[in-house]
């Protein structure tokens, strides 16, 4: 198998300026480079994701994986001060690896069920010289409850892995107290973050913010929701695995009235 045939990723210094006021270095554009030609290579074998054309590589993976952590444009600031990162459910990557990537001084943790996906990760983090990130197998539900993570997280994102209420349910016992989730979603309604707000309520957080933008090149609308822990969750969270998602904590409330 040759990479020889795989186009080269675009550069858009300009965008990447005006929308996250940051470009790449030379070292951060070769390793997305890597990175984007070992997933169409492994996507031969592996069903990673659906998107391989370099444009689309580029707005869908890189720059949505990135918006997340810059609010209002702007880099969190605490995401770059030796923070414990977590992504939940990362599947090939996202938004983990690129956060790891643009971020060196993070502490990056890439979760997912999914050993085969994992092993594919380890060998991008070994090719890509990535010290900062490491992987981990195991369900968000069991994770959630173990020592080593429970609490232990000052950031934990996730994206495409459930709605609201589950991505809620998974990441805010990970995070100390005082720690942010973003959670990365399509679309968006205020209803939904009214439903979502007893669920968030229950694990100890609160909705900080909810942001809408559009993407760079095709205009596409995207949120991204940022929930605060600021007491501890209690201890029966998360549930049992299956169960954040047969009986989404919103969903489940709503029934109760
Ligand atoms: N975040 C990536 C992948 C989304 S696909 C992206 O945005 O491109 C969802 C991934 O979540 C899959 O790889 C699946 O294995 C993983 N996943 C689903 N439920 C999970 C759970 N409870 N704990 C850990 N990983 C989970």
């Amino acid at each position: 198998m040759t990479n020889s045939t795989i186009p080269l990723l675009p550069e858009m210094a300009e965008i990447w300026q005006q929308t996250l006021n940051w470009q790449p270095n030379a070292q951060q554009q070769q390793q997305f480079q890597q990175l984007y030609e070992l997933i169409v290579v492994g996507n031969r074998q592996l069903n990673l994701t659906r998107i391989t054309d370099p444009q689309e590589f580029w707005e869908k993976h890189l720059w949505d994986s990135l918006r997340g952590i810059a609010p209002h444009g702007q880099f969190l600031s605490s995401v770059s001060e030796n923070a414990a990162v977590i992504d939940i459910g990362t599947g090939a990557g996202f938004p983990g690896i690129p956060v790891a990537i643009t971020v060196p001084n993070c502490k990056m943790t890439l979760l997912d069920s999914t050993r085969k996906k994992i092993n594919f990760i380890d060998e991008i983090l070994t090719e890509l010289s990535l010290s900062n990130a490491k992987t981990f197998i195991g369900r968000a539900e069991e994770i959630g409850h173990h020592p080593q993570h429970r609490k232990t997280y000052d950031i934990a994102l996730i994206r495409a892995v459930g709605n609201a209420a589950v991505c809620a349910e998974y990441t805010l016992p990970l995070l100390k107290k005082g720690g942010l989730a973003v959670i990365y979603r399509g679309n968006w309604t205020e209803e939904e973050t009214k439903s979502l707000q007893n669920a968030v309520n229950q694990l100890g957080g609160v909705v900080e913010s909810l942001e809408q933008f559009t993407t760079p090149l095709t205009k596409s609308i995207r949120h991204c929701l940022y929930l605060r822990k600021v007491v501890n969750t209690p201890g029966i969270f998360p549930r049992p695995v299956g169960v954040p998602t047969q009986k989404p904590l919103s969903v489940q409330n709503d029934n109760n009235y």
